[in-house]
């Protein structure tokens, strides 16, 4: 397959969506000289940025419903990693002999360069931007083993298939796969040069059914390296998950791959001084991406400075403000347990044990139990401002543990921000790590944290 194959062909991109992917096939596919039929649940409204970006060519839409002729009738189809892939109008085309693929099957079997990719049930952004970050910064060093860095994959609007043209055999793009298009890749047996995983926690189950059938989806990215290339394949694991670690004695000693295993406790102590995101969990991030440019010869001295110069991703752990010695931490893309507890264990206190986080918490409720949570936040908060629809299963969780965490419930953020600054002293520090997704009260995390800076910044 190659971009040659979609001249004059008739092309259907299933689900556009909102996040970049669809619009990258699209425009990928109209620049190629396909015709082209986009066809998404969603209305016109709530697809607009993306429809925007595809006016000035000559495409076909059918928005609202799929129809089954436009799968019956189409060469070849794209199809979105949200749609799963037993999905009745993907039988449809399949059976009528269509080429079924989708924009990450597209880009491996186009891409020369090398690729990094980087899977896991959390932490994927982090270390997927922090690793093209450490590497970029060896970009033009003599013998560093590559020329340019692309970033790409499940993470921010980035596109791959548009940008593929520009990619040389000596570059190197830096993926994130999510379970989805980790699937999707299965379909044709491939995976990166590179494979990492971050660690392994119960996710999309609602999709995968089993936390097994979840996990086996996820070894895909090493089972499918391609191990007969000159060049070993690297296959990468997180030491200190029990799953993981036992892939990593399983593939040990295949031969045309080397494994490695990364740890937090393994990053030198000269890097993790200057390293200025939080936490343990961080600091896994940090190792993960450590050993993924220990696969390179960069210059340990440009490593250093690319560490210090690294933020961090928006909504995630950001310090957004300092005032009156609080800190106050933009947590909203935590929207689950897991990564709130990740949270509040790894914001460092200045104020030795004592509980010192005020908490910001609540949101949409997806069922997911608070049990834990409430453990965590009864041993790491001195304080609690409950928002939105599970703000009573969340003060249960904390009662049940004979804490004595104050709770008190907002109906805003704004009133939220306002109670928190009221309970926080001199040296605490503020957190809004929802545990929760946005929904009810929010379009999504991102407006969720554009009400909190909002708030924060009108404090007097
Ligand atoms: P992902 O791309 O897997 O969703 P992100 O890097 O976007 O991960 O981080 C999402 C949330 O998870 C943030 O709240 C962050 O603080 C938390 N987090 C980051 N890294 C880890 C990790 N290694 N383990 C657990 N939680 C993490």
């Amino acid at each position: 397959m190659n971009r040659d194959s979609f001249q004059n062909k008739r092309v259907l991109v299933m689900g556009l969506g909102r996040f970049g992917g669809g619009l990258d096939s699209a425009l990928f596919a109209a620049k190629a000289g396909a015709e082209i039929c986009v066809t998404d649940l969603a209305n016109e409204t709530e697809l607009a940025d993306s429809l925007g970006k595809l006016k000035e060519y000559d495409i076909s839409f059918c928005l609202e419903e799929h129809r089954e002729d436009d799968f019956r009738q189409t060469d070849i189809l794209i199809v979105n990693p949200a749609v799963p892939l037993d999905n009745k109008y993907v039988e449809i085309a399949r059976k009528a002999g269509c080429l079924v693929t989708s924009q990450m099957e597209l880009f491996f079997q186009l891409c020369p360069a090398r690729i990094i990719g980087i899977t896991g049930a959390n932490g994927k952004s982090t270390t997927t931007s922090l690793t093209a970050h450490l590497l970029k910064s060896g970009c033009g060093q003599e013998g560093v083993g590559y020329d340019n860095i692309f970033l790409g994959g499940n993470i921010g609007h980035q596109p791959l298939l548009d940008i593929v043209d520009e990619m040389k055999n000596n570059d190197v793009a830096v993926l994130e796969i999510s379970n989805f298009q980790l699937e999707q890749l299965a379909q044709i047996q491939v995976a990166p040069d590179i494979a990492l995983i971050t660690n392994l926690t119960a996710n999309h189950l609602d999709r995968h059914g089993t936390f097994e059938a979840y996990c086996r989806v996820k070894e895909g990215i090493f089972q499918y390296q391609n191990m007969s290339t000159e060049i070993p394949v690297v296959s990468i694991f997180n030491a200190e998950d029990p799953i993981t670690r036992d892939w990593y004695q399983k593939h040990l000693n295949d031969s045309g791959r080397q494994c490695l295993t990364f740890n937090a406790d393994d990053v030198p102590d000269e890097y993790a001084e200057v390293f200025r995101l939080p936490g343990r969990v961080n600091r896994s991030n940090l190792a993960a991406a450590l050993a993924i440019v220990s696969c390179f010869n960069v210059d340990p001295k440009r490593v250093k400075e690319a560490i210090q110069s690294f933020e961090g991703l928006p909504n995630r752990c950001q310090l957004i403000a300092e005032t009156n010695d609080v800190r106050w931490y933009d947590d909203s893309k935590a929207t689950t347990p897991v990564s709130t507890m990740a949270a509040l264990n790894g914001l460092e206190t200045k104020r030795g044990q004592t509980p010192f986080i005020v908490l910001i918490a609540g949101g949409y409720d997806k069922q997911i139990s608070f049990a834990e949570l409430g453990t965590c936040i009864t041993n790491r908060a001195k304080a609690v401002v409950l928002i939105g629809q599970t703000a009573p299963k969340i003060a249960e969780a904390i009662q049940s543990t004979s804490s004595d965490c104050t709770i008190k419930y907002a109906d805003s953020m704004e009133q939220a921000v306002q109670m928190s600054y009221e309970l926080a002293a001199s040296g605490d520090v503020v957190l809004m790590s929802p545990a929760c997704a946005s929904y009810d009260m929010f379009k999504n995390y991102a407006e969720r944290a554009a009400a909190f800076v909002v708030a924060v910044n009108d404090l007097e």
